[in-house]
């Protein structure tokens, strides 16, 4: 089993989060820990399944407070009767630079965290504030140094790219200055505007660019150049790892595996159809402690639809497609351009390729690609 649990508190909104989240300068840490402890208890567990992963994603998990985190990750675990020992479980906590302190990184190495993605974004302070960051590109490396220090050197940097050209970003600066704390592993998330956020409102008053396509392949084709040489391998179109540090719970979502999502708007697959609760925290709150199922809807995927997601998140990883599920006219096309390769009989995408990724998938289905 792969277990997804979503926090959905932030102090602040940055500039381009659509998130479903909840602003708060007071986490409810009692009552979000009660209602996931409830809806714990709805999940239909089997008696042989045992946890391979467990991920607390946000929001910021990193807002509750140590002890709020043990209780979680010790239910979720004991949740599941076959789970092999805790070292075998990746467990993965998101975390913002600014709330590691020492006391924290050593209760939650305690707890069974052993892998922490740390929301670094940037090294440049200016371009943190425009981006509502509250912390500072000096935090990060402390942050890195102290996790360390707790025995957590399972660390994961998340950087942004693309960013409107007014703000001058040197992306080479941040790649060195990330590459220079020796990461296991880096995701790299290209800015889209989404509706309804700062962002998408500064744009509209044209006080902010929009992103230009063309910034966006220079920045990610240099961060692949610069990230492969250093020894990372990206494995998938956003993450690249050193060897051995693949996330095991976001390639179990690109492999299709089933998984289970607890917390509002938490998303749930059983390899046939997919589930997802009620998105806001109150909705989700008022549901659980009313006695209901916070579960908002659920769609059963045909089969077309499950052929049509599971090539397209294969074209996202490096494992790609079998060769003999593309037509020969399209192999040929894409290989020529430089868009895919051959790799022992599979065919995968390149840098190139995986920049016009929706494009690719629609070329050989005919078909608008997801996600
Ligand atoms: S910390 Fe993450 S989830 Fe929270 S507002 Fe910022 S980007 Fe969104």
């Amino acid at each position: 089993m792969h277990v997804y649990l979503h926090v959905p508190f932030c102090v602040r909104r940055c500039s381009y989060c659509d998130f479903s989240i909840a602003v708060r300068k007071r986490v409810p840490v009692a009552e979000y820990v009660e209602c996931v402890l409830r809806e714990l208890e709805l999940v239909r567990v089997e008696p042989r399944s045992g946890l391979e992963t467990l991920y607390l994603g946000g929001g910021t998990p990193s807002l509750l407070p140590a002890d709020a985190i043990a209780t979680l990750v010790t239910s979720l675990l004991d949740a599941f009767p076959s789970t092999p020992l805790l070292d075998a479980v990746e467990v993965t906590l998101e975390a913002n630079p600014e709330d590691v302190t020492r006391e924290a990184a050593r209760a939650w190495h305690e707890s069974g965290i052993n892998r922490v993605s740390l929301g670094a974004q940037s090294f440049d302070d200016r371009v943190l504030g425009w981006m509502h960051r509250s912390h500072d590109g000096a935090r990060i490396a402390t942050a890195v140094g102290t996790l360390r220090g707790a025995g957590l050197d399972n660390v994961s940097l998340d950087l942004i790219f693309a960013l409107p050209a007014e703000l001058e970003r040197d992306w080479s600066r941040d790649l060195e200055l990330a590459l220079a704390l020796q990461p296991a592993h880096l995701s790299l998330y290209g800015l889209t505007v989404e509706p309804r956020t700062p962002l998408a409102r500064w744009i509209s008053r044209g006080t902010s660019a929009a992103p230009d396509d063309e910034r966006y392949a220079a920045e990610y084709l240099r961060a692949h150049e610069r990230l492969t040489a250093a020894g990372y391998h990206f494995y998938e179109v956003s993450n690249a790892a050193r060897e051995g540090r693949r996330s095991r719970h976001n390639s179990a979502y690109w492999s299709g595996h089933s998984y289970t999502g607890l917390g509002p708007a938490a998303h749930s697959y059983d390899g046939r159809a997919r589930r997802w609760n009620v998105a806001a925290w109150e909705a989700y709150r008022r549901a659980i402690q009313s006695g209901r199922s916070p579960l908002e809807s659920e769609e059963t995927l045909t089969p077309e639809q499950r052929e049509l997601e599971r090539l397209y998140l294969a074209l996202r990883t490096d494992e790609g497609v079998a060769r003999s599920a593309c037509p020969p006219d399209r192999l040929t096309a894409w290989v020529g351009q430089g868009w895919a390769e051959i790799r022992n009989g599979r065919l995968v995408c390149t840098p190139e390729g995986w920049l016009r990724l929706d494009a690719l998938v629609r070329d050989l289905t005919g078909v608008q690609a997801i996600g």
